[in-house]
């Protein structure tokens, strides 16, 4: 077996088991210091889903909302916090009941997006593996993401 050879991180955030051809998706919806030190690295071989990407970002902890928006394109995803070099954090990503203020509904007629007033954006989670997304609004159904996270 070959074993992967990336730099470890004394400190930040490796995420592992991204979806095969997805890390450059995942890094652009991640709100990253410009300056950040970010090692890249994509189809990688993997026991489990055959192959996989790998981005580690150096002092950077991610938050529950970088999380949640990495499920909708990367539902296999392990995030790991690394501090001194050592593994503090390891944890699944997983999409909450409820997603709000992260996608905005693809309906153009939906109120959500033609309101004057500022009407939150709310989604219900209704399959997390998929995943599946439906307005609270109108009730539209979502399985693409990428063009519509905020
Ligand atoms: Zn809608």
């Amino acid at each position: 077996m070959r074993e992967l050879k990336i730099e470890a991180i004394r400190n930040g955030t490796v995420i592992d088991h991204i979806t095969a051809g997805t890390a450059l998706k995942v890094l652009s919806i991640l709100e990253v210091d410009p300056e950040a030190t970010i090692s890249l690295a994509m189809n990688v071989s993997s026991r489990k889903y055959g192959k996989k990407d790998i981005l580690k970002i150096e002092n950077m902890e991610l938050n529950e909302d970088d999380v949640d928006r990495i499920a909708l394109i990367a539902p296999h995803a392990t995030i790991n916090i690394i501090r001194g070099g050592e593994k503090v954090k390891k944890f699944k990503v997983e999409l909450p009941d409820t997603i709000k203020g992260i996608v905005r509904c693809m309906n153009p007629g939906c109120i959500s997006n033609v309101s004057n007033e500022p009407v939150e954006r709310v989604f219900y989670v209704i399959d997390k593996k998929t995943p599946i997304l439906k307005c609270k609004y109108c009730g539209r159904e979502m399985s693409e993401f990428l063009d519509y996270i905020l």
